[in-house]
């Protein structure tokens, strides 16, 4: 943990003038930032450590703006230091699985200290929201005291107990999912275990994996419904105490969506469907060519269109480490600089072992303000997936300088644009990674193709105009909910034949995670790579100056509302087809440019 590698103070806070002529702030990744109200040696794992500290900020009711700030930033030391513990003990534990010793390390965490955090830092707002001199603080506030502001609104203890049984509920649709195995050619394999064979340049293979997933899902059709009306009459209860007639205008402000409406998403849904679906449309014609096959049925979608082998991956972690770290660097110096020293300092998870819990994540440890990737995933998503993490990692440390622990970290429609433009500005250095141009080739049009299908933009704009319509017909039966999905599923995508699976269709959101677990979370995606791709259609012209505005973006984390950000970054926050028709115009253009073969 010692930072030796730390460069002269006289650096420290200098501005480097880029190559585009914009003035960045050097990221400084070992700048330490020591403790100015936690005692050095406070345990964040006791409870009785960490209250009184809580406590004496509250008996502190600062009597001018200077002290607010001061308290401000103390307060955001205290929820750093706490944040830290968490993640920390998060991580030991999904390295380790097996070991039964960091579970219940972690799970003390969860029961002993979160609940009553909760409590304490919401006192902690409201003692904020109660000074009067909140009113005079500088501009830059602003978008923490709205952020506080809604949050006090919104927060009614009746919901407390409410919103423990949705997490409960929550878990129930994940055990159902968890629980769900099949039998394929005398092996037992989880849904997502059956992934590979969804890609079989077989067609009888992957139509047989298919019908299996299909009809496991089918055994638990009932009571996936029954928890979802569950879920759907607890939200409309939870809303109504907190005021609100209806469940949408309460997940808009649960969900801090300050800067966009309803009406937005609506012409994001009309821009998706004119200007992405016949691309999507085309891409799908192309491929059901190239597979030689009468129509494009759901098991065609996944596999390669010229039937070619998986691509090369990367047993060495070192290998497969250099191989990012000279992409990153291509993108820009300083970000090779920046992988390499979260390698040195043990801030990537990235090799495969036993024991290791599945998935992929980027955690902050946010006393350190040093991003964390924990990475376990197939060998053929290592590549992108370390790309996107990588984005999230730089945006974290591009933002540590920012005082308030609130500003350190953006709004998920930003955080995304971070990741997602990383992977779009690496496209076209996969050279980097595979020494076989035909591979670079082939994984750069893969990436392109993600944009359209399994989950790009018609599938975003699917399920948002799915959720919207669920909570505007509170009312609904699940006839009428079968009856919606498949009405909205058949606008966005219009490409695929499920004939004599249609009832396989009725219900194919049951796997949509999203909708039972973080309502009305999705449309995040689809914003944040409107951003990306604005950034990505500049680099074709002008690749230092989308490089340049992309880090000077970064610096700013979560201190800015949204339009300010996508300004910075070069980007308009616009919903309309004015804003997408030139974005899917370009992505057109990029797929013609790198045919199949
Ligand atoms: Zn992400």
């Amino acid at each position: 943990m010692s930072s030796e590698r730390s460069t002269s103070d006289a650096s420290l806070g200098s501005r480097g003038q880029d190559a585009a002529g914009m003035p960045i702030p050097r990221i400084d990744p070992s700048r330490e930032f020591p403790r100015r109200f936690v005692p050095p040696s406070a345990d964040a794992g006791r409870w009785d450590e960490v209250e009184p500290l809580g406590e004496a900020l509250l008996r502190g009711s600062p009597d001018s703006p200077e002290g607010l700030m001061r308290c401000l930033e103390n307060a955001s030391e205290l929820a750093a230091w706490v944040a830290e513990e968490g993640a920390r003990r998060y991580i030991a534990m999904t390295s380790q699985t097996d070991d039964p010793e960091r579970e219940r390390v972690y799970l003390s965490f969860v029961r002993e200290i979160g609940p009553r955090w909760k409590a304490l830092a919401h006192r902690l707002d409201r003692a904020y929201l109660e000074n009067p001199h909140r009113r005079a603080l500088p501009p830059e506030y602003r978008v923490f005291d709205r952020r506080i502001e809604n949050r006090v609104t919104l927060y009614r203890d009746e919901n407390l107990p409410l919103q423990v049984t949705e997490t409960e509920l929550g878990q129930q649709y994940e055990k159902l999912r968890g629980a769900m195995t099949v039998v394929f050619r005398g092996q037992e394999y989880t849904l997502e275990q059956l992934g590979p064979f969804l890609e079989d340049p077989d067609r009888s293979v992957r139509e047989e994996a298919w019908v299996l997933i299909a009809e496991r899902l089918r055994r638990d059709r009932d009571e996936m419904e029954g928890l979802f009306d569950r879920l759907r009459e607890l939200r409309l209860r939870i809303a109504r105490n907190a005021g609100f007639a209806s469940y949408r205008d309460y997940a808009w402000r649960a969900r801090e969506r300050f800067d966009y409406t309803p009406e937005d998403c609506r012409r994001f849904h009309e821009a998706v469907e004119a200007r992405f679906v016949p691309l999507l449309v085309q891409v799908a014609a192309e491929r059901r060519r190239l597979l030689g096959v009468e129509t494009f049925r759901p098991w065609d979608v996944e596999v390669d269109p010229l039937g070619r082998p998986p691509l090369p991956t990367f047993e060495r972690t070192d290998d497969l480490l250099d191989r990012r770290e000279a992409v990153f660097g291509r993108v820009h110096p300083e970000l090779a600089g920046l992988f390499r020293f979260m390698r040195d300092q043990g801030l990537l998870d990235v090799e495969r072992r036993k024991g290791k819990a599945p998935g992929g994540y980027q955690q902050t440890l946010h006393e350190r303000r040093w991003p964390f990737i924990f990475l376990n995933v197939a060998p053929s998503h290592d590549v992108s997936t370390i790309l996107h993490e990588g984005g999230h990692a730089f945006h974290a440390l591009a933002a540590r300088e920012q005082p308030l622990l609130a500003y350190r970290s953006a709004p998920l429609e930003f955080a995304e644009v971070a990741s997602m433009g990383m992977e779009l500005l690496s496209a076209r250095h996969l050279d980097a990674i595979y020494p076989r141009a035909e591979d670079a080739r082939r994984a750069l049009r893969t990436s392109l193709d993600d944009l359209l299908v399994p989950k790009g933009m018609p599938w975003i704009a699917t399920i948002d105009a799915f959720q919207h319509w669920l909570y505007t017909h509170p009312e609904h039966t699940p006839a009428q909910r079968r009856e919606a999905w498949v009405g909205i599923y058949r606008r966005f995508n219009p490409a695929l034949d499920w004939s004599g699976h249609e009832d396989v269709l009725a219900y194919s959101w049951h796997r949509q995670l999203h909708l039972f677990l973080l309502p009305f979370y999705y449309i995040e995606y689809g914003v944040a790579q409107l951003g990306a791709l604005q950034i990505w259609r500049r680099a074709a012209s002008d690749y230092a100056g989308a490089v340049a505005r992309y880090r000077s973006a970064l610096v700013l984390g979560g201190s800015r509302p949204l339009p300010e950000l996508f300004e910075a970054v070069g980007a308009r926050l616009a919903f309309d087809e004015d804003t997408m028709a030139p974005l899917a115009g370009a992505l057109a253009y990029a797929v013609a440019q790198l045919p199949y073969r």
